[in-house]
């Protein structure tokens, strides 16, 4: 079943951003109200396309019924609504899994640029639909991971989703990998991957929340784009249980990055 997992965020202020760090605080808070909350979240989220589409079936049995052009207009909002249902399932089985996985610490010893490039590969055809430029760029030196595959490539991905739907029209995305060796301004230890977009940015007061469930900048221009409110949600989980930490910078008007910082291979115990 799904597991009572919520965490807290410690902020750390650096240069111009944050570094969130996730503490399992399931003891301590006040799990049936969070729970409350998300059931209230998710059926909020769910009503709302539903009543859109049975509203236009309705109409299309009545008033549209011999009308072929509101038929076909009402057929592609209905699509698209039930899209969004969709999406929005297939992220809360995503959220459920990884916390299921969470128990289990990853063991797979991995090269993160590579599993950025199968990434960003699975999003060639987003990527090209919006017309942005996005470069891989690996200092990382072939450093080793511990961790599950799919999920840094689902990580990757939610990232770069998100510059793409929040970034500039047509824009620049960099995806970076840096190992330990490669100085940054940041002096954070372990390996480095950051997706950094030229979007408007995001203002400082809402980083701290921007990993929450459901927590959105603007709520009409997630749904807008497809967002389920849910992937930044999806990232911190992952993020997690790899024992990492994910850094968000972000200036208004010039852009934002988001940082992942992941244990290195030689930190961890070794495999037995
Ligand atoms: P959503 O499905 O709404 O995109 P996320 O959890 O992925 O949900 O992100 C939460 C919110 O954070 C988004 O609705 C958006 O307001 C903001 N956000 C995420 N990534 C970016 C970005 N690269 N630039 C600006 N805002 C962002």
């Amino acid at each position: 079943g799904q597991s009572d997992v919520r965490y807290d965020v410690h902020i750390a202020p650096a240069d111009g951003g944050l570094v969130l760090t996730f503490e399992d605080t399931s003891e301590a808070k006040d799990l049936a109200s969070f729970r409350r909350d998300f059931v209230a979240n998710v059926s909020h989220e769910l009503r709302t396309p539903l009543a859109s589409v049975v509203g236009f079936i309705e109409t299309l049995r009545g008033a549209a019924r011999h009308d072929e052009k509101a038929r076909d207009r009402f057929l592609d909002i209905m699509e698209r609504e039930s899209q969004r249902m969709s999406n929005l399932v297939d992220d809360l089985l995503s959220l459920s899994r990884v916390e299921e996985s969470e128990r289990k610490r990853p063991t797979t010893k991995v090269d993160i640029a590579e599993i950025a490039a199968r990434a960003l590969a699975d999003l060639g055809p987003l990527i090209e639909a919006a017309e942005a430029t996005v470069t891989l760029e690996d200092h990382g030196k072939g450093t080793m991971v511990l961790a599950d595959e799919s999920q840094l490539r689902q990580v990757i991905g939610n990232l770069v989703e998100n510059a793409l739907r929040y970034g500039a029209k047509r824009g620049n995305i960099t995806v970076g990998v840096y190992g330990p060796a490669y100085e940054t301004r940041l002096r954070q230890n372990g390996l480095r991957l950051s997706v950094r977009d030229d979007g408007e940015g995001i203002a400082p007061h809402h980083l701290p929340r921007l990993a929450e469930r459901f927590y959105r900048v603007d709520s009409h221009r997630s749904r807008e784009v497809g967002g389920t409110g849910l992937g930044l949600a999806i990232v911190k989980h992952i993020i997690h249980r790899h024992r990492g930490h994910l850094l968000i910078e972000s200036v208004q008007g010039e852009g934002s990055t988001f940082t992942v910082i992941l244990p290195v291979f030689e930190q961890n115990p070794p495999l037995s």
